[in-house]
Order: C-alpha cells, then structure tokens, then sequence
C-alpha cells in the first residue's frame, strides 16, 4: 500500500475510517484490473457504481479521480457494499465481505489496506 496516496485520501475525505479504507482497497484492485487499458493515470477513466455515497465513495473518488456526474454513480442502498468498476464495457464488480471482528479501527483499516484481495471482497468480472 502506498502509505503517500493513503494520506492524501485521508485529507480527502477528512478523517481515517473503515470505510474510506474499503473505497480505497476497491479503487486500487480496479486499477490493478485496468492497467493494460490506462493510459493516463491522473485520469485512468474508470467509471464506478456505489452502492454508497459515503466514506468508501471518497476513496473512489480520490484514487481515481472521479466524481458525480464525471465517472461516478452513487445509489444509497443498505447492506452490503457493492462498487461495480467499468471500463469499454469491461466490468470488475467487488462486493465487500464481511471481517474485522475483534480488531482495533486501525488493526481493521490495515485489513482492508493490506489483506489478500479475495478476503476482503468477493470478486466478479464481467467482459
Ligand atoms: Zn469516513
């Protein structure tokens, strides 16, 4: 994890939370995804769907420089997190799963920062 981008996501937002850190986590496994299409990664062109508009969203926001209207689609649902990552028609969606029982805020954000992908979300793609 690149402890520079992680700060700059924190002033984002405002404060270091769980959730920031999920939005964080998503937005970098779909770069990670993408990577053979991007081309500019100031502004990668990644599209998102959240399930939320809340903390994780602003890690979306910030990690891939995207914003309502401009990449960006929130839907307020409850329950589960869902960020469906779109781009030229390829999809990656990341659902978070549940974790963390037990551990501290800061023990839970390394979690969601550093854990095996697979642990943290169940992942779909779709061509
Ligand atoms: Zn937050």
């Amino acid at each position: 994890m690149d402890q520079a981008l992680w700060e700059k996501c924190v002033s984002f937002h405002g404060h270091s939370c769980p959730g920031l850190a999920t939005g964080v986590r998503a937005a970098l496994i779909a770069l990670d995804f993408f990577m053979d299409d991007i081309t500019d990664e100031d502004s990668p062109g990644i599209s998102c769907r959240s399930s939320t508009s809340k903390c994780p969203s602003d890690g979306i926001r910030c990690v891939l420089n995207i914003d309502d209207g401009r990449g960006l689609t929130t839907e307020e649902k409850p329950g589960e997190l869902v960020f469906d990552f779109s781009k030229d028609g390829k999809h990656i969606i990341l659902t978070s799963r549940p974790g963390g029982k037990g551990l501290s805020m800061e023990e839970n954000i390394i979690r969601i920062l550093m854990g095996k992908a697979e642990d943290i979300f169940d992942i779909k793609t779709r061509y």
